[in-house]
């Protein structure tokens, strides 16, 4: 069954373009509320652990780079489906591929810097919040 939840980073290519207050009002007009959220920059490590179960794959590398180079947001969104009606908000990983109207076809760079992160499952929407936020974090 579906769970109510998501987690997100808007990553450093959209805080850095200045495009953080516009992709939230995005997700909130979409309907998710706001959980818990916080501004902040993943140290290396952290950004190597989030990002562990893509160790090995030829993006890797400039993916730790990247998602270490500048601010994040992160947060915990809730939603009836929230897990896919979030993927259908941001659209597509590669922001040429992703359908108009998306997050990622309006603020993406590029398929590495491409804005925005979401939960592909319940499971891991759950692991990514708990990376990032504890209970008491939760509103
Ligand atoms: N990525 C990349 N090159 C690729 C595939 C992915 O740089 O060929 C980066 C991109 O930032 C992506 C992240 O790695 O968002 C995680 O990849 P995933 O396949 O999980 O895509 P997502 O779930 O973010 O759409
Ligand atoms: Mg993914």
């Amino acid at each position: 069954m579906a769970t109510n939840r998501t987690f997100t980073m808007i990553k450093p290519d959209a805080t850095a373009a200045g495009h953080t207050g516009k992709i939230i009002d995005r997700i909130i007009g979409a309907g998710f509320t706001i959980k818990a959220m916080k501004w902040t920059q993943l140290s290396k490590e952290e950004a190597q652990a989030f990002y562990a179960v893509h160790a090995g794959r030829p993006f890797y590398r400039e993916l730790v780079e990247y998602m270490s180079s500048a601010p994040i947001v992160a947060a915990i969104l809730e939603k009836d489906n929230a897990v896919a009606d979030f993927r259908d908000l941001i659209g597509a990983t590669n922001p040429a591929e992703a359908a108009p109207g998306t997050i990622r076809a309006d603020f993406a760079e590029s398929i590495a810097a491409n804005a925005v992160h979401g939960s592909d499952s319940d499971e891991n929407a759950l692991i990514e919040g708990k990376f990032h936020f504890s209970a008491s974090d939760i509103a």
